[in-house]
Order: C-alpha cells, then sequence, then structure tokens
C-alpha cells in the first residue's frame, strides 16, 4: 500500500504542477517530516528556469521549510516523533577532501534537499537524521522556515573579518541581504549602508534603520565614499549575484578592506581586479553554512522574531506554488514567501 500527498513538482523548464505522489519511503538513519511551511528561495527560481547545475525534472523543490516529525527510521537518535524540527538541507559525501577536513558545507559532491532530492513543497518530505535540529519550545514553525536563510547570514558574518564600529555595505536587499545586514548590526557594525534598486526592499531596508542607496538613481560607489568620509566600506558584502555588484564591490570597499561574496552569479561576471591587487583586498566566499552556524540561527529565531516576521511577505497553500514563485521571480512586493502545506 502506499500512501500518497500532494506536493509541488517541478516537471519542466518554467512548469511547477501541484500533483499527487507517493510519501517518501524512509531508511534506518532518516525521518518523516510533516511540513508546516516551507519558504520559496531564489535558488528555487534558477531550478525552474532550467539553469541550475544539477537540478533535474521531475523534482519535489523547496529546501528551507520547518515541520513536526511523525515516523523515525531504526537508528537511535534524540529525534522523537512529535518534535518539531527545522532541517539543515545538505548532503554530503563524507569521504572527500572538504568532508575529512570537517568542512562538509563545501563538499566536492555537495548535494541538497530540494535540488538534488525530492524536497519541502509537499505534505511530508523524508531527512536524514543527523540533518535534522529540533526547535526550542515557543519558536513559531513560520518563522523556523527562515533558519536556513538566516544560518546563510550567520555564516557570512562568521566568515567576515566584521569588527566594532565598522561601517559595512550590502549590495542587493533580498532576503539573504537583509538578514545579512541585520546580523552585521548585531555584530557592531556602526554604520550599515544598503543598495539596491528594487523600491519595495529599499523601504523595508529603510524599515529597519539601515542606510539606503536607491541604485536606480544614484551611484552607489560615489555615495558610500560620502557616507563614510572618503574612505569606503570596512567589509562588502556582494549579495545581489549581478555584474554592477561584482563592478561596484572592488570600488566602494576601503583600502586592505574586504569583500565576502555571497551572491550566487548564474554566469562569471567581469570586476576590475587592478583595484584588488591596488588596495590589497581580501576577496573571500561564503557558501551556505555550518552546522554550528544552523544551530546558532535557531537561537536567534525567538530574538529576532520581530525583524524575521517582517521578511514574511506572503503566506499561500501549497496548491499557489506557482503563483509565490511567479511573485518572487517579479521581486516588486515580494520578500520572503511562505508556502503552507
Ligand atoms: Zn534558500
Ligand atoms: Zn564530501
Amino acid at each position: 500500500m502506499s500512501r500518497k500527498m500532494k506536493a509541488a513538482v517541478y516537471v519542466n523548464k518554467g512548469k511547477v504542477v501541484v500533483r499527487e505522489v507517493p510519501i517518501p519511503q524512509i531508511g534506518q538513519a532518516e525521518a518523516l517530516i510533516k511540513v508546516e511551511c516551507a519558504g520559496i528561495c531564489g535558488t528555487d527560481l534558477t531550478i525552474i528556469s532550467g539553469n541550475h547545475p544539477r537540478a533535474r525534472p521531475p523534482l519535489i523543490i523547496g529546501h528551507e521549510l520547518s515541520g513536526e516529525v511523525v515516523e523515525i527510521g531504526e537508528e537511535k537518535t534524540e529525534i522523537k516523533v512529535g518534535d518539531k524540527v527545522t532541517v539543515r538541507p545538505l548532503l554530503s559525501c563524507g569521504k572527500c577532501y572538504a568532508c575529512q577536513m570537517g568542512w562538509d558545507h563545501v563538499c566536492q559532491y555537495l548535494r541538497l534537499l530540494g535540488i538534488d532530492v525530492d524536497g519541502a513543497f509537499a505534505e511530508y518530505v523524508k531527512a536524514p537524521l543527523e540533518t535534522i535540529h529540533k526547535l526550542p519550545e515557543g519558536v513559531s514553525l513560520d518563522l523556523a522556515a527562515l533558519t536556513e536563510p538566516l544560518a546563510v547570514a550567520q555564516h557570512v558574518i562568521t566568515v567576515s573579518n566584521l569588527k566594532i564600529g565598522d561601517r559595512v555595505a550590502v549590495i542587493g536587499a533580498g532576503p539573504i541581504g537583509m538578514l545579512v545586514a541585520l546580523l552585521a548590526r548585531k555584530g557592531g557594525a556602526s554604520k550599515i549602508i544598503v543598495s539596491e534598486v528594487n523600491e519595495y526592499r529599499l523601504e523595508l531596508a529603510r524599515h529597519f534603520g539601515f542606510t539606503i542607496i536607491d541604485a536606480s538613481r544614484i551611484d552607489p560607489v560615489s555615495r558610500v565614499f560620502e557616507l563614510t568620509n572618503g574612505m569606503g566600506a570596512d567589509v562588502v558584502y556582494e549579495v545581489s549575484g549581478t555584474a554592477s555588484g561584482t563592478l561596484q564591490m572592488v570600488d566602494m570597499v576601503k583600502i586592505r578592506g574586504e569583500i565576502i561574496l555571497v551572491g550566487v552569479h548564474e554566469k562569471p561576471d567581469p570586476t576590475n581586479f587592478t583595484q584588488a591587487t591596488f588596495k590589497e583586498l581580501v576577496l573571500r566566499g561564503s557558501r551556505v553554512y555550518m552546522k554550528i552556524d544552523y544551530s546558532r540561527a535557531i537561537e536567534l529565531l525567538i530574538p529576532e522574531q520581530d525583524n524575521l516576521r517582517s521578511l514574511i511577505s506572503h503566506r499561500f497553500g501549497l496548491e499557489k506554488a506557482s503563483k509565490g514563485l511567479d511573485l518572487v521571480r517579479q521581486r516588486g512586493k515580494a520578500m520572503k514567501i511562505l508556502l503552507k502545506p
């Protein structure tokens, strides 16, 4: 007897349909989770546009989730049926150089739930027990679905050389950019300059108290210099994944400053390496999160709940998955969209 569930399935380029599929069968070291909330992410758009290097249809997308454990494999575990949880959606090989060094988040063969295997835009999802994080008492499951993007930001701030009193610039104010800016403030930045072209996102950044630059009208580089007494930003976080971002970042950062590359550039974008040489810049990438970033992000869910709540722009049932994806693509008035299967 195979039980059925509803799922939003990426079936071919540009197309996601909600249909009945079998409920996943769990293995010994896995658990089945009833999905409460699943966040839509920019990566999901890359997948359905057919431009993701690995994701292939048919696939249930979705890697940001919260829910309740309903079934557990045979392995002995701290996780129990009935636990409210979130999932760190990384599947690493355990054998490559990075994994042996304990950097399994940059595994050479890294795979993700909702990208390489079926994910969370469904009534149920299965996940390896060791990727499941139990939520503390009192955390809302809506906010817990933001653990994943929050952990991305946590990792960004952790790998950066941010110091108390630093003036930082964030290029791109989507959900990740906004979370990076919020955590930079917690990390001691005295001025947080957010550069963005979308009006709705700029308004939200203003609401959070950041110094905003409307990059559709003002040159972000000269504005950053004005705002930093001609010095440039101590740290620049490139979260936009755009060609203008890679050009601006080396210009707006201070001499011997640091650039953290967060945004995913679908194609190689040009930058001015002479600036990197002459200014002795440090360029460093930041990819997903380590287990510790996930644990810390979970600890931030309650203290940061008001800010996190402001990032949720829509909540839809699963049947509106396509509409949600369209809204994220149009950017207009969408920030984080949650699906509630
Ligand atoms: Zn994501
Ligand atoms: Zn590996």
